[in-house]
């Protein structure tokens, strides 16, 4: 199991009555600052995910002390609305080209040691829509899947359920953007019966839903299929079991969806 190109290991260690503790390895850093926030969900939930992730990950064992650190960003740990306000405020300064001054070095040394990112992005991999620049924030802040067309595959949920469930990040936004060539591709497969070559035609078929939903809806279907296919992928990651869909459900997760514009840099919310 890998997330991004990190090797992953998981030690669940589970004390009747005493606070449970998940130690998570990846390459060589350990993530233990992410377990603080792990205790704070249902046990019941807590259990099922942390015995999802075991057995996924095929490896138990023991940790210590990992639960009594504070987490690398402190500021990090917010609501899931809390969170959204954090990220359209950031987008506001991007608009209005008053970033901040982001201090690398001096933050290196504690993310060296764990994250907890206060949102997951599920964002296009287009080169004008780089989240941490959308939202004008650190490294450490956003967990973020990027494929050409935003939408969510096996391998960006399960990334997702790693940011939910043992990171403890409360937002989830999927992000579509205006232009977007994956749409268009897939709007011209379907409108005209395009083809395209290599591997291009698995992001129409993943696309594809969202073309043939905005063909029943007034307006432009370009247009309309943007839109589409973030609400889609909203709701099948709101709705993915068992992780999400229990996080949503306990409050603890919010997935919200947005499309940024090339042309103003402003993401509006429609979701
Ligand atoms: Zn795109």
């Amino acid at each position: 199991m890998t997330i991004g190109n990190l090797p992953l290991a998981i030690l669940v260690d589970r004390l009747k009555d005493q606070p449970i503790i998940v130690l998570v390895s990846m390459c060589t850093h350990f993530s233990d600052h992410a377990t603080n926030h792990f205790v704070d969900l249902p046990r019941r939930n807590f259990l099922k995910l942390a015995g999802t992730a075991a057995l996924s990950f095929g490896f138990f064992g023991r940790s210590q002390a990992a639960d009594t650190n504070p987490p690398p960003k402190p500021q990090n740990v917010l609501s899931p609305d809390a969170a959204l306000r954090r990220l359209m405020e950031g987008n506001d300064r991007y608009v209005e080209g008053k970033m901040k001054h982001h201090d690398f070095i001096s933050e290196r040394p504690e993310l060296a040691l764990g994250q907890n990112p206060f949102a997951g992005i599920l964002g296009c991999a287009d080169s004008r829509v780089g989240p941490e620049y959308t939202f004008d924030t650190g490294r450490g802040d956003l967990f973020v899947c990027r494929v050409a067309g935003n939408f969510a595959d096996v391998n960006s949920l399960a990334s997702l359920e790693f940011a939910t469930a043992v990171l403890g990040t409360p937002l989830i936004l999927v992000l579509g953007h205006t232009k977007c060539g994956a749409v268009d591709a897939a709007v011209k497969a379907v409108k005209n019966g395009k083809k395209f070559p290599g591997h291009i035609p698995s992001l129409v078929q993943a696309i594809r839903p969202a073309v043939k939903t905005a063909q029943h809806q007034p307006g432009d279907l370009f247009d309309n299929a943007i839109k589409q296919n973030v609400l889609l992928n909203v709701e099948k990651l709101k709705t993915a079991g068992p992780i999400l869909s229990e996080a949503v459900q306990g409050g603890k997760l919010k997935v919200a969806g947005g499309i940024y514009s090339l042309d103003t840099g402003r993401v509006i919310l429609i979701a």
